[in-house]
């Protein structure tokens, strides 16, 4: 069983005891039950899942009063949501922050109620279903107790954010449980699922649903547990071992997250290693840095980043109607398309003429359940939805047909050709191509109302993005309904207008072009690398083109090239004869770099001297292209520009996507720089007339 069981009428049910019929206050529900033992109910008014706010933190307080009035034998604290038990603080709160004495006044208060509500001379169980992040962990910490439904997942995400724990979690997950866990655990953001929860000490035990109400009473009245330190927390109490055990994490996190870009985790490593073991200390510590990291232009440009991907979700609202998606092609992206698509709950129907990509698609398919995280039964479901369709007899039945075979023109129109007419005049085709004009590949089709775009990023299953590319005469139900669907798949729409590499791609050609060139005039292609992680990206554009495949990047430039109106860098003739020979990147073992186990074998950076300069001719042609994106209409605004890149491309997140870049660093700058660099270095630099138009 995984989360809440249903009830006799098939409702979610939850065991919330007398709290259920309670009346509210505010965010909290509360009763007594018959053994003296106080139910607190958290459902937050108007919202599908609790989010932790001054609001529920006020209406703890409030609670704890009576509970001090009027001492219960214990109290059981729960969510009386469905999906979980709370997914984090507001964030909408850190916008409204003014400055760090604000914040640090209302974390006192939090902190006030939290450590009341850990004081209380009763005892305490706090009982997770679904996810408890950030705040909503913070409060479960709080408790003498954790029990979990199977299900539950712990995490605290504020890294994401370029925050750290704030309202206790720092000291109080290290105080619970072995501190290097914990602090892995904050560091990379990522969540313990319930067993492993259960196996680094979170959670005391795992009960299902139905018997939590009996858990819950033995919890009251049982012993706690007192495991007492372990060799290891009290090591971890000598500064020597923790100072020891910081510089790893240092060294660790400063591969992921640099502190110029990242201060979060490095904050909160200092704070470790300044005050572990030492909760005053530490509490004080936690407050002073939160504070200071929540006005940080990092963690401002980040909590941006978190509303540009709730607005990108907001597009994928409403229902989808699409139950049945065929696709056509189970190379390397149609096999992942199929994957993921049965893996989200969808029926999929698979073709390929080639039997063995089928039986590959197979297999990937159960590799990406696993790093889901997907139980057994989940799996077993997920593959059961996916079916090998040699002879195509899915098409008719389907809602929806992605075509993801190969990218060329003349095959996909006779694929059309031969699918088209056999699909339910309902459906709706759409093709996963990467730079093809899809108002080209919609003439001829017997219903191009019904076609467009849906281009899904490599690799399928990590890539939050989908681009849903309309051409004129697209009908808008059909967008609707294909931006509805990427929702339905967990996946981010960002509706683009046909024009060549359509908005992500059109952006990152000149970026990875301009890195071509460099490499002609003689860069070494580590310091260029350099200088695009050093800017923040996620991997310089070297690696990234070996990553992609050089045969497909020389594909998109191709077709860019014939269709933009600007000049572009001309592709060096070396590029295309590595290909023939074999070099096209990571698939191959060697493009630019040789790759080994999936990594690339790179050299050390030895000239350090042109970064600044590198930087600007891979960087400032990417927003250039992203002005004229928005001049030509193909991105509605400057927000879904900067959503589509991060969540496409992971242009540097605490940047806050390129388009903020441009303006925190000045539109009349970049523009003066671009000119300097068409003069120096060519007329592909040459700032687009969009950028009279920003402001
Ligand atoms: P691929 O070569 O890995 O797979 C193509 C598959 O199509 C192969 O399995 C092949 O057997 C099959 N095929 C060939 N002829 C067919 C036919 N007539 N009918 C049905 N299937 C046929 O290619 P890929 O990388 O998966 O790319 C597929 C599409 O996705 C292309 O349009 C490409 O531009 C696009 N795309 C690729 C990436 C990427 O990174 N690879 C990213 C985004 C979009």
């Amino acid at each position: 069983m995984t989360g809440p069981v249903l009830n006799h009428l098939g409702k979610t049910w939850l065991e919330l005891g007398p709290a259920r019929t309670a009346e509210r206050d505010g965010p909290w529900r509360a009763a007594r039950d018959p053994h003296g033992i106080l139910w607190l109910a958290l459902d937050v008014e108007g919202a599908a899942a609790n989010t932790i706010s001054r609001e529920v933190l006020e209406g703890l307080d409030r609670q704890l009063d009576a509970i001090t009035q009027d001492p219960p034998k214990g109290v059981v604290i729960r969510s009386a949501k469905p999906g979980g038990f709370a997914v984090g603080a507001d964030i909408a709160m850190f916008r409204d922050l003014k400055d760090a004495d604000d914040v640090k006044a209302m974390l006192e208060q939090g902190h006030a109620v939290l450590d009341r509500l850990e004081a209380l001379d009763c005892p305490t169980v706090c009982i997770v279903h679904g996810q408890a992040l950030g705040g909503g962990f913070e409060i479960a910490l709080a408790c003498d107790r954790i029990l979990a439904v199977d299900g539950a997942s712990f995490g605290f995400p504020e890294v994401k954010l370029g925050l750290h724990p704030g309202l206790g979690g720092t000291f109080r997950l290290t105080g619970r449980i072995d501190p290097i866990e914990a602090m892995t655990l904050m560091l990379t953001g990522k969540t313990a699922h319930t067993r492993k929860a259960e196996t680094l000490g979170i959670v005391e035990a795992v009960v299902e649903e139905r018997h939590v109400e009996a858990a819950a009473r033995d919890a009251i009245t049982g012993d706690r547990k007192q495991d007492g330190p372990g060799l290891k927390d009290r090591a971890m109490t000598l500064s020597v071992a923790r100072s020891l055990a910081a510089r790893k994490m240092r060294s660790a996190v400063e591969d992921r997250a640099p502190r110029d870009h990242y201060p979060a985790p490095h904050a909160l490593i200092r704070l470790w290693e300044a005050h572990g073991g030492e909760r005053k200390a530490m509490q004080e510590a936690e407050i002073a840095s939160f504070a200071e990291l929540v006005t940080s232009e990092t963690s401002r440009n980040l909590v941006r980043v978190f509303f540009l991907q709730q607005a990108l979700k907001k597009d994928g609202d409403g229902e989808d109607g699409i139950a049945h998606v065929h696709v056509v092609g189970a190379g390397t992206m149609g096999g992942e398309i199929a994957a993921w698509c049965a893996l989200k709950g969808k029926y999929v129907t698979l073709s390929d003429p080639d039997r063995e990509a089928l039986g590959g698609a197979i297999q990937r398919a159960n590799d990406i359940c696993k790093d889901q995280h997907l139980s057994g039964i989940e799996t077993r479901d997920a593959l059961d939805r996916l079916m090998p369709d040699p002879d195509e007899l899915g098409i008719p039945r389907a809602d929806l047909v992605i075509e993801a075979g190969p990218e060329d023109a003349e095959i996909k129109r006779k694929i059309y050709a031969e699918i088209e007419p056999r699909m339910s005049s309902t459906a709706t085709l759409t093709t996963n191509s990467s730079s093809l004009s899809i108002t080209d590949l919609a003439k001829n089709l017997e219903r191009p109302r019904r076609f467009a775009g849906l281009h899904f990023f490599n690799p399928v299953s990590k890539m939050q993005l989908l681009e849903v590319v309309s051409h004129d005469s697209l009908d808008g139900t059909v967008s609707d309904r294909l931006a509805a669907f990427c929702g339905a798949i967990g996946r981010l729409p960002a509706r683009v207008g046909d024009y060549p590499g359509y908005l992500v791609n059109r952006a990152l050609t000149p970026y990875l072009l301009e890195a071509i060139q460099l490499i002609e005039e003689g860069h070494e292609k580590e310091t260029i690398d350099h200088a695009a992680e050093a800017f923040g990206m996620p991997m310089g554009p070297v690696e990234l083109a070996d990553q992609i495949g050089l045969d497909i990047c020389l594909h998109v430039a191709e077709s860019l090239k014939s269709g933009l109106d600007k000049p572009m860098v001309d592709i060096p003739g070396w590029l295309s004869e590595k290909v023939e020979n074999g070099e096209a990147g990571r698939k191959s073992g060697r493009g630019f770099y040789e790759w080994k186990d999936g990594k690339a074998q790179k050299g050390n950076v030895l000239k350090m001297d042109a970064v600044d300069e590198i930087t600007d001719r891979l960087i400032l042609p990417l927003l250039d292209a992203c002005v004229e994106c928005l001049r030509k209409g193909v991105a509605r605004d400057s927000d879904q520009v900067d959503g589509a890149m991060i969540f496409g491309t992971g242009f540097a997140p605490f940047r806050g996507g390129p388009m903020h870049y441009a303006k925190s660093r000045g539109f009349d700058d970049v523009v003066a720089r671009l000119n300097e660099m068409a003069e120096s270095h060519g007329e592909r630099f040459r700032p687009d007339p969009g950028w009279q138009d920003m402001n």
